[in-house]
């Protein structure tokens, strides 16, 4: 793919928006001014061309960041493709997304990094390379190569890496290298087959069971080898209490261990699991009642530092056929704002500016990439939500390729209404 320029819009000045910026601590109604692609000082004259938007009543932030994306480009792009996904990430408040390596070839040479860094994308593009090549587990791939080429973070995510001595060799190299190893912590050998937790529809349906023990050992077995490096370690899609337990007893210790909450882990329980339904169907699967409640507590006293989404699009065909039958994932980046602000702010009293940190400078942290800001001179990336107006919905209006979306009829409050990357705008909700 080749460089295109970037676009510049018009100058925008944004009126009396409730600005949310958790580098500056600043929450306050204000007016934001943009021009050549920067946030610049509001100027006593605008200049011509200048366009002008009342944001009285919505929330300004800085543009979001998901850690956890799929956007399946290249091998299944019936799916997802780095366009569509970008374009999804956009219509979510994204401006930055991380995308997982598991595509069909697996992102471990540096020209399958490359060809994502196209700054003509609806969103900043920052590629995760593989941790051993192929994926296989087998040898650490050539990540010096990898992060040369622009491989932001490490991750064989899908699969663990489960070979000690293997992840302690790339958690070397990666600490060298100043990047984060990222680890779906499931060990294959516990989980077995199974691809539910232990409720009532995993008893109706006789379908096999997935030991929390599997992700809790392999959670355990991170922290160790983060304790021996000291280099960088991310969990992954934590979903059982006693991980977060885990990360929080080695957080206190003072070790380099961060740890991620989906919006569908704190939002739906595995009782909830109907199983006509493909869209309840992720991995690791839904936790227990329990479970959900600890991800909340721990989003809320900053055990779990950030969201992410998870995004895993799959086409409507395959999730068509009941839980049993489905593939695993579901898609996130449009609902990820509305879900996590509607149960965390709305329901939990999370205060409004640490909802905004866990999406911004939560996971630029654990990247190692500086804290995203609305201060003046910073590259315009900003997100407008609706906090007020609820906001029903409706699959069939996503931007992604995909629809596997478990949220489908929910009512919620945070809809993102206009997304501005690098100067651009990259999403604007009806007639903003
Ligand atoms: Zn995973």
């Amino acid at each position: 793919m080749t460089a295109k320029p970037q676009q510049h819009s018009a100058p925008l000045l944004i009126q009396n928006a409730q600005v949310v910026d958790p580098a500056s601590c600043r929450n306050e109604v204000a007016d934001l001014f943009i021009a050549d692609g920067l946030l610049l000082p509001v100027p006593s004259t605008l200049p011509q061309g200048t366009r002008r938007m009342n944001a009285k009543g919505l929330v300004v932030t800085p543009g979001l960041l998901d850690l956890h994306v799929h956007f399946r480009d290249p091998g299944a792009t019936t799916a997802e493709t780095l366009v569509t996904g970008s374009r999804a990430a956009a219509a979510g408040g994204f401006t930055h997304v991380v995308t997982m390596p598991n595509t069909n070839p697996p992102c471990d040479r540096p020209k399958w990094v490359q060809r994502q860094l196209d700054p003509a994308l609806a969103a900043h593009v920052l590629p995760a390379a593989c941790v051993t090549s192929g994926r296989h587990g087998r040898a650490v791939a050539d990540l010096e190569a990898l992060a040369a080429a622009g491989a932001m973070a490490f991750t064989d995510d899908g699969a663990m890496v489960a070979d000690p001595s293997l992840m302690l060799d790339a958690l070397r190299r990666a600490k060298k290298l100043d990047r984060v190893v990222m680890d779906h912590a499931v060990l294959p050998e516990l989980a077995g087959t199974g691809v539910i937790r232990d409720c009532t529809a995993a008893n109706r349906y006789h379908l096999p069971v997935f030991p929390p023990e599997a992700e809790i050992a392999a959670v355990e077995q991170d922290i160790r080898l983060c304790r021996e490096t000291g280099a960088r370690m991310h969990i992954q899609h934590v979903s059982c209490a006693a991980s977060v337990t885990a990360i929080r007893a080695a957080r206190r210790a003072g070790l380099p261990v961060s740890g991620e909450a989906t919006p569908h882990h704190i939002a739906i329980a595995a009782e909830d699991i109907d199983a006509d339904n493909g869209n309840l169907r992720m991995n690791p699967p839904l936790g227990s009642r329990e479970d959900l409640r600890a991800l909340r507590e721990a989003l809320l006293d900053g055990t779990l530092t950030t969201f992410a989404t998870d995004h895993a699009p799959h086409t409507p065909d395959s999730k068509a056929h009941g839980f049993v039958h489905a593939p695993s994932g579901v898609i996130g980046l449009e609902t990820a704002a509305a879900v996590s602000y509607s149960l965390m702010v709305g329901v939990e009293g999370m205060p409004l500016i640490d909802w905004v940190a866990r999406w911004t400078t939560g996971p630029a942290a654990i990247l190692g990439l500086p804290p995203p800001a609305l201060t003046t001179g910073q590259p315009a990336n900003l997100a407008l939500f609706d906090i007020h107006r609820p906001w029903r919905i409706q699959p069939e209006h996503f931007q992604s390729l995909s629809r596997n979306c478990p949220f489908a009829g929910w009512t919620l409050h945070g809809h993102a209404m206009l997304t501005i990357c690098a100067g651009r705008v990259t999403w604007a909700h009806g007639s903003l």
